[in-house]
């Protein structure tokens, strides 16, 4: 696969993302992630990327009662 923004090839890699819900930052990391070697453009799976949704969904509920950051790591939340 091939990065749609500039060709250049994509590797795969972890990387960090970042939603903001109700004025919290969540923070998933280690999400496995496709990376353009040439512009660093990140891309998901669809797999990947519907995971990281049922991942928001389900730590919605707490968020509030969280600060504002919340961090969760992909490969605990995953499994
Ligand atoms: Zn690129």
């Amino acid at each position: 696969m091939n990065c749609f923004l500039c060709k250049g090839q994509l590797e795969n890699k972890t990387s960090t993302f970042m939603v903001e819900i109700e004025n919290s930052i969540v923070i998933i990391k280690n999400v496995p992630s496709q990376i353009c070697s040439q512009c660093g453009e990140v891309s998901y799976t669809a797999t990947i990327a519907l995971q990281l949704e049922q991942i928001v969904e389900a730590i919605k509920p707490g968020i509030k009662l969280h600060t504002e950051i919340s961090i969760v790591n992909y490969t605990e939340q995953a499994a």
